[in-house]
């Protein structure tokens, strides 16, 4: 089994770091430099071994004060360049990501404690973004309105201006490529703030931004933490648009913040999806479905299926099949090529999700798998905990209602299509679900029925920038990826032109 020594990741990380960064320390990327904090020191924890690897000082109020003012100056730079050459460094960016996606890849799976096999993918996923929106920037365009005077009336989207992201730990690279792709492409200028404890990866998106064109602080990092800097930076009076992606708890508090200022929010908060299993399903692929729904990540993963509802007269078959599967994935260090599931992201969230699994076991549940840290893990410090199944859970237990964020999956049974999507829908977030089954009617109804920004049929987790992707209810509001982002990144002029020779003077309101 791969070990990293403490020693050995530090100097790795600061090398892949000052690759980027040549000569700097850990800090905020303000106006194209990175600048040193104020606050008080944040240590950066390998997930694997339990062991800070760096520290930086948290950014302070001024160094929010300077992003808000570079992304406000540099947004008006970027706005005063020809549409198709927004998009062409759009392009650019891209291939930035590119050429730099074996760092990029191995900063994320060493500090995120994410694994290698799949970071890899999600670097080129990254570029995608930036693509996908680079052919975006020349087609944001209004329409004209057929209003009932004299007037040409057209509609103008024009961007906000410069917008507040805060992004969570548990995907840190994707999120931060998934925001801010949207929000450059609309003309905004961008002020980000990671998570504290994964701050690196998104550091160097930054930098791709300019090196890919985009003028100096246009994408502004800032490495920080919620309560300060994050919190300054959404009452800030220069922000026009928070854009917030983590739990429901401080998205609620963030949105009522920013409220405060008439400031509009997006947000992309937590789920507690349901996975539906019914007897006529492929039950093979649906099994294999089922781990990936929850295990991949290590189930820290907002769309993760972590409810699984299962047809009564095949669950213990399934089960069955399910624990096994669950008991042979590979997990370890996340930079071993060979590694399927790596760490939990923190001590914090690793007791959480061992206190959630004993609380469901003291409420009835009983374990089918996993249910505690792998034995041959158990020397290496690292916040590993075994892909988990808990059986004959029951609607009003914690585990069926809360959401857990690791790779523990609750089980519930059904008898009737009713019964299942009530159950489905038995729940304040919506964020996600799937249902697998052969009846292609039974399919449709079902991805109707119930209450979910994504819904798969016989497939699970597949997201693409391509496509809106957002909440209902707890889960959130608003999309950011989609074309149905650049409405959430941009706001709707109406403009009333004259154009009758001798126009009847009006005074006042003129109903038309
Ligand atoms: P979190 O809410 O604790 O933190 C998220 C971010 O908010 C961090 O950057 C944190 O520093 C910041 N923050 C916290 N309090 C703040 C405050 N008062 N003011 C300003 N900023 C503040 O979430 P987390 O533990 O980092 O991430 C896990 C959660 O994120 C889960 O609930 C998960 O479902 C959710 N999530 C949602 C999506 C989605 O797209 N719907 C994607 C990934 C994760």
């Amino acid at each position: 089994m791969l070990t990293i020594d403490a020693e050995a990741q530090s100097a790795r990380i600061l090398e892949l770091f000052r690759e980027i960064f040549p000569g700097a320390d850990i800090g905020s990327f303000i106006g194209g430099e990175i600048v040193a904090g104020s606050g008080a020191s944040l240590d950066l924890t390998d997930p694997a071994s339990g062991q800070v690897f760096a520290s930086f000082a948290d950014a302070g109020a001024a160094q929010i004060d300077a992003a808000m003012d570079a992304a406000e100056a540099a947004q008006r730079e970027w706005m005063a360049m020809p549409a198709a050459a927004r998009g062409r460094i759009m392009w650019a960016i891209a291939g930035q990501i590119r050429a730099h996606a074996p760092i990029i890849a191995e900063i994320e799976s060493r500090s995120a404690g994410r694994p290698i096999r799949d970071i890899r993918g999600e670097a080129l996923r990254v570029a995608e973004m930036f693509e996908y929106y680079a052919g975006w920037c020349d087609k944001i365009y209004g329409n004209t309105i057929p209003v009932p005077s004299s007037h040409f009336n057209y509609t103008r989207q024009e961007p906000i201006g410069v917008v507040m992201q805060i992004t969570p730990w548990n995907a840190p690279l994707f999120t931060g490529g998934w925001q801010i792709a949207p929000a450059i492409c609309a003309g905004n200028g961008v002020v980000i703030k990671p998570s504290e404890l994964t701050p690196l990866s998104t550091l160097i998106l930054g930098r791709m931004c300019e090196l890919g064109g985009a003028p100096r602080g246009l994408v502004n990092v800032i490495a920080g933490a919620g309560p300060t800097a994050g919190q300054a930076g959404v009452t800030h009076p220069k922000t026009g648009l928070v854009v917030f992606v983590g739990s429901a708890q401080a998205g609620s508090a963030i949105a009522a913040a920013a409220a405060k200022n008439t400031v509009p929010c997006v947000l992309e908060l937590g789920g507690k999806s349901a996975n539906i299993v019914f007897p006529d399903a492929d039950l093979d692929r649906a099994i294999v479905g089922a781990q990936a729904a929850i295990f991949a990540g290590a189930g820290q993963s907002c769309v993760a299926g972590s409810r699984l509802l299962v047809h009564t007269s095949v669950r213990d078959r399934f089960v069955d099949a399910y624990a096994d599967a669950a008991s042979r994935i590979a997990i370890g260090h996340p930079f071993d090529e060979g590694t399927h599931v790596g760490p939990i992201n923190n001590l914090r969230q690793w007791q959480k999700i061992g206190q959630m699994v004993q609380a469901g076991v003291a409420e009835g549940a009983h374990i089918a798998a996993g249910g505690a840290r792998p034995e041959a893990l158990e020397g290496t410090g690292g916040f590993y905990y075994a892909p988990t199944i808990l059986d004959g859970v029951t609607p009003g237990m914690s585990v069926a209602r809360e959401e857990i964020f690791g790779p523990v999956v609750s089980v519930l049974t059904f008898e009737t299509e009713e019964e299942a999507i009530a159950l489905a829908n038995d729940n304040p977030y919506g964020l996600a679900g799937a249902v697998w089954t052969a009846d292609v009617g039974r399919a449709h109804r079902i991805a109707a029925a119930v209450r979910a920004g994504t819904f798969w049929v016989n497939s699970y987790k597949t997201i693409n920038v391509c496509s809106p992707f957002g909440g209902f209810g707890r889960s959130g509001y608003g999309r950011s990826s989609g074309a149905e982002a650049l409405m959430a990144y941009t706001q709707t002029k109406s403009v009333w032109v004259e154009t009758a020779e001798n126009p009847p003077v009006s005074f006042g309101y003129a109903p038309g």
